[in-house]
C-alpha cells in the first residue's frame, strides 16, 4: 500500500506522543472559560452607558488588524534598520502609519517627525522625559488634583508616586480654585522661579481649551522646551475642532484609543530642522529626534506591537475622513448638551461648562461627593469617573464626576439621547442622595446600605433595567467575537 504520511502530515502523534494542537480552533472551542468572560465584558459594554472620558470603541477594521498576524513579528529598530529579519513590510506598516500621522495633523515632513512606537501614552511621555530632560531635571505639568495626568508627576508630602517624580524633579502648577482654569499667571512666577527644562501643556480632566501661545511664551522666557500631551483631545484636533498644540510646541505626545479611536498605543511627534536662525546668521537645529528615537529603542523598549502600529494606521486614516470629523463635532455637541441639562437641573459644571469632549460635574455644592455618586451610578450601568474639583482639599474625597462623551457618541448617541443619559444620572444622584441620608457617614457604611438595604435594592434594580433597556438599543462598534 502506498505510504501518504509524508504528503499529509498527522498532528494526532509526533514521535509517539499526543499533539493535537492546531492552533487553528475558534477561542470558543479552544478556551471556552475565557470566552465566556469576553461575552460577559462585551455584554456588559452593550447594555451599560459609557461615560468615562478617556475610553471609546474601536471600529472592527482596527480591532481586525489588533488580532492579527503582526502580532507574530520582531521588528527591534526603526524602518530600514532593523535588528531582525523579514521586516519589509513591517517596515511598510510602520512607515505608512509615521505618514499618517503627519497627514493627520497636517505637519510637513521637513519640519516634523514621529515615533509611532510608544506602547501607550504613559511610556510614550517617560520617553520624551528620559530623551530631553537629564536625571533630577526639572519638570512642570499641571496637578492630579487639578486635571492633570500623573506621568507629568506626582508626589505627596509621604512619598514620590510616579515615576517622574523619582527619577526627575517635577514641580505642578494648578488651575485656579475659583474659576477652575489653568492659572498662567502664577505658572509663568513659578516658571521663572523654578526653571523648568520642560513645561507640559496637557490634561486628563478640563474641559476648557489650552492656550498653547501663553505657554510658549512662558517656556521662552526661561529656555523651556514646550510638551502638549493631548492624548485626551488628539481625535478631536485630527478632526479640526479644537486648536492644535502644534503650531506651539516642541514635542506632542498622545495616545491612539480615546478620542483618536484607535487600539491602545502612544505616538510622539517632535521638531526637526531648524530651530532659529543667529542674528549672525548661523542656523541652530533641532535635535530632538535623536533624542527621543533613542530613548524609545534602545533606551527603553524593546520590540515595537506592531500589531498596534497597524491599528494606529487605521484608525488614522479613519480620522482623515468626513465622517470622523462629524463624529468629533457630534462629540463635542453632546458633552454641550450633557453640561446644559445639568446645569438647568441645578447642577454646578466646574468652569461653567465644556469646550471639548468632558465635563466636571462639581457635587461638593448639594453636599455629595463623587465617591458615593460614582458607586451608584456603577449600579445603574452607568461607568464614569470620581474626580477631585478646583479648590478640592484631599484626593482621598473628590468632589465631582468626569462625563465624557467619546463613548457613547461612537455608538451613535446624539443630543436627544444625552437629555436621556442626563435624566438617568440625574436619578441615579438623587439615588445617592436618599442612600446617604438613610446611612453612617462612613463610605464603608455608604456601600453597605447601597449593596445590602432591599428598599435601595429595588429602586437600584429599577433604575437599572431602565438603563440598560435603553443603553441595547444602540449597537456596539468593532463586533468581533461570534
Ligand atoms: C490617558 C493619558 C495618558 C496615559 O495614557 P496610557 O495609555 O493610559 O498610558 C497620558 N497623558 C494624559 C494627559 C492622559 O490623559
Amino acid at each position: 500500500m502506498e505510504d501518504t504520511s509524508m504528503d499529509k502530515p498527522s498532528y494526532d502523534k509526533i514521535n509517539g506522543h499526543d499533539a493535537e494542537w492546531t492552533l487553528q480552533d475558534p477561542l470558543k472551542e479552544d478556551d471556552p472559560e475565557m470566552y465566556e468572560l469576553l461575552i460577559k465584558e462585551r455584554n456588559r459594554q452593550k447594555r451599560g452607558l459609557e461615560l468615562i472620558a478617556s475610553e471609546n470603541f474601536a471600529s472592527k477594521a482596527v480591532l481586525q488588524t489588533l488580532g492579527s498576524c503582526l502580532n507574530n513579528k520582531y521588528s527591534e529598530g526603526y524602518p530600514g534598520v532593523r535588528y531582525y529579519g523579514g521586516n519589509e513590510v513591517i517596515d511598510d506598516i510602520e512607515r505608512l502609519c509615521q505618514k499618517r500621522a503627519l497627514e493627520v495633523y497636517d505637519l510637513d515632513p521637513e519640519k516634523w517627525g514621529v515615533n509611532v512606537q510608544p506602547y501607550s501614552g504613559s511610556p510614550a511621555n517617560f520617553a520624551v522625559y528620559t530623551g530631553v530632560v537629564e536625571p533630577h531635571g526639572r519638570i512642570m505639568g499641571l496637578d492630579l488634583p487639578d486635571g492633570g495626568h500623573l506621568t507629568h508627576g506626582f508626589f505627596t508630602e509621604k512619598k514620590k508616586i510616579s515615576a517622574t517624580s523619582i527619577f526627575f524633579e517635577s514641580m505642578p502648577y494648578k488651575v485656579n480654585p475659583e474659576s477652575g482654569l489653568i492659572d498662567y499667571e502664577k505658572l509663568q512666577d513659578n516658571a521663572k522661579l523654578f526653571k523648568p527644562k520642560l513645561i507640559i501643556a496637557g490634561v486628563s480632566c478640563y474641559s476648557r481649551h489650552i492656550d498653547y501661545a501663553t505657554m510658549r511664551t512662558i517656556a521662552d522666557e526661561n529656555g523651556s522646551l514646550l510638551l502638549a500631551d493631548m492624548a485626551h483631545i488628539s481625535g478631536l484636533v485630527a478632526a479640526k475642532v479644537i486648536p492644535s498644540p502644534f503650531d506651539h510646541c516642541d514635542i506632542v505626545t498622545t495616545t491612539t484609543h480615546k478620542t483618536l479611536r484607535g487600539p491602545r498605543s502612544g505616538m510622539i511627534f517632535y521638531r526637526k530642522g531648524v530651530r532659529k536662525t543667529l542674528n549672525n546668521g548661523k542656523q541652530v537645529m533641532y535635535d530632538l529626534e535623536e533624542k527621543i528615537n533613542g530613548a524609545v529603542f534602545p533606551g527603553l523598549q524593546g520590540g515595537p506591537h506592531n500589531h498596534a502600529i497597524g491599528a494606529v494606521a487605521v484608525a488614522l486614516q479613519q480620522a482623515k475622513r468626513p465622517a470622523f470629523r462629524t463624529y468629533c463635532e457630534q462629540v463635542i455637541s453632546n458633552a454641550k448638551t450633557m453640561s446644559d441639562e445639568l446645569i438647568s437641573r441645578g447642577y454646578t459644571i466646574a468652569t461653567g461648562g465644556t469646550d471639548n469632549h468632558l465635563i466636571l460635574l462639581d457635587l461638593r455644592p448639594i453636599g455629595l461627593d463623587g465617591n458615593r455618586a460614582e458607586k451608584v451610578l456603577e449600579a445603574v450601568s452607568i461607568a464614569c469617573n470620581k474626580n477631585t474639583c478646583p479648590g478640592d482639599k484631599s484626593a482621598l474625597k473628590p468632589g465631582g464626576l468626569r462625563l465624557g462623551a467619546p463613548a457613547l457618541t461612537s455608538r451613535k448617541f446624539i443630543n436627544n439621547h444625552f437629555v436621556k443619559v442626563v435624566e438617568y444620572i440625574h436619578r441615579g444622584i438623587q439615588l445617592t442622595q436618599e442612600i446617604k441620608a438613610a446611612s453612617g457617614p462612613t463610605l464603608k457604611e455608604f456601600k453597605n446600605t447601597l449593596y445590602n438595604d432591599p428598599n435601595f435594592g429595588d429602586k437600584i434594580k429599577v433604575l437599572r433595567e431602565e438603563v440598560e433597556e435603553f443603553a441595547a438599543q444602540f449597537p456596539l462598534p468593532g463586533e468581533t467575537l461570534p
